[in-house]
């Protein structure tokens, strides 16, 4: 038995890619089957590997799903180098040559998506489950989606359900362990949800046990540009509607901020002329033109001093913040949770 064998027979084993889309914001989600006992909490990451891209290499990847979700897990992997840019047009391949393939359109702009064909097809399931021969065309076919996994790994943000007011930041692909939280959050509020017998009006009362210690969420993503908030429109989407119909419970309980670093346009004074243009019509209209988000997209850094000022006067509790993302930022706001006096934690990739 070789080391690569004993690497995957004693971790997860082989799991299947059940979807994949490619952003353009050069991002690929993929969407892989849960191996049997492959329990995971939210913020962990798995080694990776694809032998139909390259056989030997493992890369790691933070779950960008919530551990609630039973028959996959999601992966959101940014085109860095090599492996990560072969993975995008192997994806990209596999659209184009898969006639089950379909484009579907968020917030205007495009994705693709392709359906490993296998993985949907309810005889091959069964074939798999039941143990049945497969014929060697499927067997083929079915080899392009393998994936070997290795893990779940823990990390620091596991402990955000025990800190009272988790504040967290990430930046760019950063972002992937505090989306697994949020779509948890997201899960946990849901099914404490109290329905009305006669009127079938649901709420929430008080926070839901399940949330532990927390009584606040400060959520804060920074990108460089607004195309890479695409990765989870569509998580954030459903916070917004959650918000929406919690009437103040849900509103009290989680904010959100997001921020674009590069400027609108290379000339600075049409750049401002924009920026203003957007606020006035988020002003009007309560929706981001870039993102489809209620949450205004802010251009610029966020004003550190203002944002922590501002948690400090909600009184919510201990403080814990949360960081992934590029070192460089993670020293800085390091500097600002030790004059804040907040807990500090933080993960780089
Ligand atoms: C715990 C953990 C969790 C992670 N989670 C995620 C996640 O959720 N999503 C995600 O997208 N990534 C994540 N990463 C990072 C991810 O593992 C790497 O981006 C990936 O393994 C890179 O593989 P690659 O072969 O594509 O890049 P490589 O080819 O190995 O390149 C690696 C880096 O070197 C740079 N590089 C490559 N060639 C050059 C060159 N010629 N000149 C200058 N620079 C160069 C690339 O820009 C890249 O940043 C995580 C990493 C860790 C450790």
């Amino acid at each position: 038995m070789n080391l690569e064998t004993i690497r995957t027979a004693f971790y997860g084993g082989k799991s299947y890619i059940k979807e994949a889309r490619v952003l353009t914001s050069k991002v690929t989600h993929l969407k892989i089957t849960r191996p049997p006992n492959f329990d995971y909490e939210p913020g962990d990451y798995v080694f990776i590997r694809i032998p139909a891209l390259a056989k030997m290499e493992w890369h790691p990847f933070t779950i960008s799903s919530a551990p609630e979700e039973k028959e996959t897990f999601s992966l959101h992997i940014r085109s860095a180098g090599n492996w990560t840019n072969k993975l995008y047009k192997f994806i990209e391949n596999q659209a184009r040559i898969n006639d089950d393939n379909v484009s579907v359109a968020v917030s205007g702009r495009r994705k693709t998506t392709v359906a490993c064909p296998n993985m949907n097809n309810n005889n091959l399931q069964e074939e798999m489950t039941q143990g049945k021969p497969m014929s060697e065309k499927l067997q083929n076919e079915l080899k392009l989606f393998e994936v070997s996994i290795e893990g779940p790994y823990g990390t620091p943000t596991r402990a955000i359900f025990r800190a009272e007011h988790a504040v967290l930041i990430g930046a760019g692909t950063g972002v992937t362990p505090f989306a697994s939280i949020l779509q948890s959050i997201i899960n946990r509020y849901r099914l404490s949800k109290q329905c009305c017998p006669r009127c079938e009006h649901t709420w929430t009362g008080v926070l839901p046990p399940t949330l532990m210690e927390l009584k606040k969420v400060n959520f804060i993503w920074i990108n460089r540009d607004h195309k890479s908030f695409e990765w989870f429109a569509e998580m954030l989407a459903q916070m917004e509607l959650e918000q929406g119909e919690e009437q103040g419970e849900f509103d009290k309980f989680f904010e959100m901020e997001m921020y674009m670093t590069k400027e609108l346009h290379q000339n600075r004074m049409r750049s401002i002329a924009l920026q203003m243009a957007l606020q006035t019509l988020h002003k009007s209209t309560k929706k981001d033109l870039l993102t489809g988000l209620k949450t205004r997209l802010q251009s610029g850094r966020p004003n550190w001093d203002k944002v922590f000022k501002n948690i400090q006067a909600q009184k919510n509790g201990r403080v814990e913040v949360f960081f992934c993302g590029a070192p460089a930022l993670s020293e800085i706001l390091e500097r600002y949770c030790a004059k804040y006096d907040f807990i500090y934690h933080k993960e780089s990739f």
